[in-house]
């Protein structure tokens, strides 16, 4: 009987340039970046990540290798040659239009990436590297999403503002019948985007407005829990929950990146991303305090204070 091998996706590098720039809100800034390239893009929705590879001064992409091994060819370049590479979120994509929307947090000079959607204007070029339409039955149509939450009944998102494009996207593709949470924390009241939601899922936009980062949506994530989680028929285990064993992750060397394999059944999800720092936070409190099951949380701790994206 015939049997077929699955192989992965192709990712490769996709000329863009970008089509407009709207200012959102006073830290968001929705990019559309477009390219007859994009007619080879594969959206898989949800959080969908892709990498942006920055121009370099003078040089621009003309060092960027974009053939099938421009990964390894992109990592032998000289310093001074190797364009920055960081990681965003696809917030929508009109593959009809060939137009694909980044929203980015504004947060100054500090980053190649920020700097570069200060200052950048239509026209400017960009380049992203995402999942090729797949070509046969063959390849896995995946594209590095992590929402999995199979047939939860509850689902909590929590995020910082570097996570609000993915929570957007996720709120707008979920079923009208979800129920549960969901926690953004933003820079100011003026950072609330709008977003549509089923009935049964409560969103709650958290301003920061100068507080510590972090702290406030750590709060919610901890009333939550104390609630929601540690409800009976949550999946959570309170009473060994101290017992649990959970290596740290020293989030100033490496990301935390926790996301259980997709299963079919589990009475609570949760997806929480953000700064590292407090996402390591919350996954000690869920994992040894409340006692929840990794299974049914993702943990995805990718940016830190003071450290640029490896
Ligand atoms: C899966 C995934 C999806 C992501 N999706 C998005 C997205 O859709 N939109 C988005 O804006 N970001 C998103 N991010 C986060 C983004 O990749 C980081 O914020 C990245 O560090 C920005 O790059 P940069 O070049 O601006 O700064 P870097 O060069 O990486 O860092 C320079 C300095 O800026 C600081 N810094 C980085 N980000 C922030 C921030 N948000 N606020 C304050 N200080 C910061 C760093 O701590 C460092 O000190 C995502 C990250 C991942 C892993």
């Amino acid at each position: 009987m015939p049997y077929l091998v699955l192989v992965a996706t192709r990712y490769r590098v996709f000329p863009v340039h970008v089509a407009s720039v709207t200012s959102l809100t006073p830290h968001f800034v929705r990019v559309t970046l477009t390219g007859d390239a994009l007619a080879d893009f594969s959206s898989v929705g949800l959080d969908q990540r892709i990498k942006i590879v920055l121009p370099l001064p003078g040089i621009g992409f003309s060092e960027l290798p974009e053939d099938d091994d421009w990964y390894g060819a992109w990592r032998a370049l000289p310093d001074e040659a190797r364009n920055p590479l960081r990681t965003y979120t696809v917030r929508s994509f009109r593959p009809d239009a060939r137009e694909l929307d980044i929203d980015f947090v504004a947060h100054g000079d500090a980053g190649p990436a920020s700097r570069w959607v200060s200052a950048c204007r239509v026209g400017d070029e960009l380049r992203i590297v995402g999942p090729m339409v797949p070509s046969s039955p063959a390849e896995l149509p995946t594209g590095a999403a992590e929402f999995a939450p199979g047939h939860a009944n509850r689902i909590l998102l929590a995020g910082d503002e570097t996570a609000a494009p993915a929570i957007c996207a996720i709120l707008e593709a979920l079923d009208v019948t979800t129920v549960g949470h969901v926690f953004i924390e933003v820079p100011t009241d003026a950072d609330r985007l709008p977003v549509r939601a089923p009935a049964g899922v409560e969103v709650r936009w958290i301003a920061r407005n100068g507080a510590t980062h972090g702290v406030r949506m750590t709060d919610q994530v901890h009333v939550w829990a104390s609630t929601v989680a540690a409800a009976p028929g949550s999946g959570a285990a309170p009473a060994c929950g101290d017992a649990v064993e959970l290596a740290d992750v020293d989030v100033d060397e490496q990301v935390l990146w926790d996301v259980p394999a997709p299963v079919e059944s589990r009475p609570v999800y949760a997806w929480i991303a953000g700064e590292a720092g407090c996402v390591k936070e919350l996954r000690r409190h869920l994992v040894r305090g409340v006692g929840m099951d990794r299974k049914q949380v993702a943990f995805m701790g990718y940016w830190r204070h003071g450290k640029a994206e490896h």
